[in-house]
């Protein structure tokens, strides 16, 4: 891996950040808060946010079993996507290596920062090897991409491989783990401590249930969370989502049990969907999601759509021609989505 200092933007690693009230004031215990123009009343709605929000941070350092130090918290993993370019990528200048097909907001967030996007095609099985991904690279791509297990397609993307690219790489290599809990293998991030240039992004949203309090994260070498934290917005993470976070956090074992339901359902949709006509190919899944190609996606999109089942249509998007994603319900709605299958 390059200097991280050579690999920053000039003007981020310049920047003096803001620093707010909440900021400056640390340690001491206080009662008297008179340092940030807030108004004494309408408690507690009336008082900032923790800026680095570190009860959070404390609950899933043990949940996760990642360092607190080693945790950025972000407005939903769209707010961990879009700083790396932003840290890391000059505009016009640099450029990303992606798979591809994968999660949308890689390039969306590259064309917003006018970042040159290069998308890598995955091969018949959804897997790539590290020398096609280093192939795409240049001296000034930043960042790759790998989403694993992947959106759209649900399979994990090797272990090898990405330990390949992590190792050879020069760059930060962002492996996105917003299905892993789904994933019968280990995750990536338990080898954060060996990989300076790795960067994991998690999120509330998936698993945990709780798309919307927005709260997703990346977990990489202090030095980096240190970049991530010095261009976030100072609140960027609100008090009830901070709140709401805590509550959840205390209770991983409901998680557990929503994960071990939806794995029993994902296996006997995929079961049921193979025994439909209409039903090609069931992709490999390790997600709480599976790819199907079937014979018609449009019009099988429609009908459902008709029927007030909205499943997503993936048949524009490259090596999906065809193809549903269909995510795991619960069992009423899953026994709904099959039975307006098995008429179709
Ligand atoms: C759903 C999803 C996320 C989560 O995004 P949030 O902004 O945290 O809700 C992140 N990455 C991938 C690949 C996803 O599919």
């Amino acid at each position: 891996m390059k200097d991280l200092k050579d690999l920053c933007r000039k003007n981020i690693w310049d920047l003096a950040p803001y620093s707010s009230a909440r900021n400056e004031y640390s340690g001491h215990s206080a009662h008297v808060f008179l340092d940030a123009n807030e108004n004494p009343y309408n408690v507690p709605f009336n008082r900032y946010p923790d800026p680095l929000q570190h009860e959070v941070k404390k609950a899933l350092s043990k949940i996760k079993g990642i360092p607190a130090e080693n945790i950025f918290l972000g407005n939903g993993s769209d707010e961990a996507i879009d700083l790396p370019y932003r840290i890391f990528c000059r505009p016009g200048i640099d450029n990303v290596v992606a798979i591809e097909p994968t999660y949308g907001m890689y390039k969306v967030c590259a064309d917003i920062n006018n970042i040159e996007y290069r998308p890598v095609l995955l091969d018949e099985n959804y897997q790539v090897s590290a020398d096609q991904l280093l192939a795409a690279c240049n001296e000034n791509t930043k960042l790759i991409w790998i989403c694993s297990p992947n959106n759209p397609t649900g399979n994990l993307i090797d272990h090898d491989t990405i330990e390949n690219v992590l190792d050879r790489f020069q760059g930060i290599v962002i492996i996105d783990e917003a299905y892993s809990d789904f994933a019968a293998e280990r995750p990536m991030r338990v080898e954060l401590p060996i990989h300076p240039n790795m960067v994991i992004l998690n999120t509330m949203s998936k698993a945990w249930g709780c798309a919307a309090i927005r709260l997703g994260m990346a977990f990489a070498s202090t030095e980096i969370v240190g970049l991530f934290n010095k261009v976030k917005y100072p609140y960027n993470i609100n008090q009830l989502t901070q709140k709401q976070a805590l509550e959840a956090l205390k209770d991983p074992f409901e998680v557990e049990k929503w994960v071990k339901i939806l794995l029993t359902e994902r296996t006997r949709v995929i079961a049921a969907m193979k025994e439909l006509k209409i039903t090609k190919r069931i992709y490999p899944t390790e997600a709480n999601f599976f790819l199907v190609k079937v014979t018609d996606a449009q019009a099988i999109y429609n009908y459902l759509v008709n029927l007030g089942i909205i499943v997503r249509n993936r048949n524009r998007i490259q090596l999906c021609g065809n193809c549903l994603r269909i995510t795991i319900g619960s069992k009423g709605e899953n026994e709904e989505l099959l039975g307006a299958l098995r008429s179709y």
